[in-house]
């Protein structure tokens, strides 16, 4: 399939989930179990329509990579095992691994609480020419941290700067960065996968069941089952207060890997065919000097 038709269907397709202004968003009315009208016996064809994304991604990253102006940046938000890491390994599986990086936002260090939230981001923003991927960010900061205020106070925070309007003055900071960064040629684009409550607890009981995923369950994460709804309340308000042309977000319906696989690689398809990349074409001395070099090397036995 040709890229300009690919770049055309993924746009299609990523338009559906993309949310640019935040004001009326209302997380009740996705639907995680969405497969936008594909069924289960469309599956194979998703898969190889999963492939030529694979392969039209990785054609664009390399020209993104030669023309070394832009900066990719792509966030990934989601509840415990809604598949943030199989989209990631999925969709990028093509890319060459020079132009790209991953970064994953733990439970924050000492070193990290010792600074303001956005220092260890900062620390992972992607080169120009390079895509990022966030594996969490500092949107768990309106997250995890508002479902659990008390976590407030391991950040060392003067007390005066700790008040009702935290969450408010965190959104403005974050609507700024994001400006910021996008003004300075980082192209923003993020993803919140969307499970429901009742196939999250189907995929912990896999990873209980199955031997080669028990590494990955974690008692903690079947404890903040029971902060569900707060949570769902803060990833509304943080798609509402965040939201911007610059950075949308995509709420992805995440029931179902395989579909959530295709959005999210449409999305990012649609990114990067947005930006017109081109491979820097040699200047007049350039292609002289590649004249001689060859007739140089010719001329040697
Ligand atoms: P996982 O991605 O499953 O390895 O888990 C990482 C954990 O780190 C999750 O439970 C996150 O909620 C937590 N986490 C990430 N960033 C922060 C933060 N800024 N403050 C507190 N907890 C965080
Ligand atoms: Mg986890």
């Amino acid at each position: 399939m040709k890229l300009d038709r690919i770049i055309r269907k993924a746009r299609t397709i990523s338009e559906r989930y993309c949310v640019t202004d935040g004001g009326k968003f209302d997380l009740g009315r996705i639907d995680p179990g969405d497969t936008g009208g594909l069924k289960a016996e469309d599956k194979p064809r998703a898969r190889e329509a999963l492939q030529s994304g694979v392969q039209a991604l990785a054609a664009l990253q390399d020209m993104l990579y030669a023309q070394d102006r832009w900066a990719v940046l792509l966030i990934f938000q989601a509840m415990d095992a809604a598949g943030k890491d199989s989209a990631i390994k999925h969709v990028m599986s093509g890319v060459n691994p020079q132009g790209c990086q991953v970064t994953s936002f733990k439970v924050p260090s000492a070193e990290e609480l010792d600074h303001d939230y956005l220092w260890r981001c900062q620390k992972g923003l992607p080169e120009r020419g390079r895509i990022g991927i966030f594996n969490r960010s500092y949107y768990e900061e309106v997250l995890v941290v508002r479902v659990h205020p008390e976590l407030l106070e391991r950040q060392k925070l003067p007390a005066g700067l700790v008040g009702r309007k935290i969450w408010e003055h965190r959104y403005e900071d974050i609507r700024n960065f994001e400006r910021y960064l996008s003004r300075n040629g980082t192209l923003i684009r993020k993803f919140f996968l969307h499970v429901s409550k009742q196939e999250q607890k189907r995929r912990f009981l896999e990873r209980l069941e199955k031997p080669e995923k028990n590494w990955k369950f974690s008692a903690a994460d079947v404890k903040e089952r029971d902060y569900w709804d707060d949570y769902m309340e803060a990833y509304e308000d943080m798609v509402r207060q965040t939201a911007a042309g610059h950075a949308p977000w995509y709420v992805v319906p995440a029931d179902n890997k395989w579909f959530t696989r295709i959005v999210v690689s449409a999305v990012v398809i649609e990114a990067l065919g947005s930006l017109d990349l081109k491979y820097p074409e040699a200047a007049k001395e350039k292609i002289a000097e590649l004249v001689a070099a060859r007739r140089a090397l010719m001329a040697q036995k």
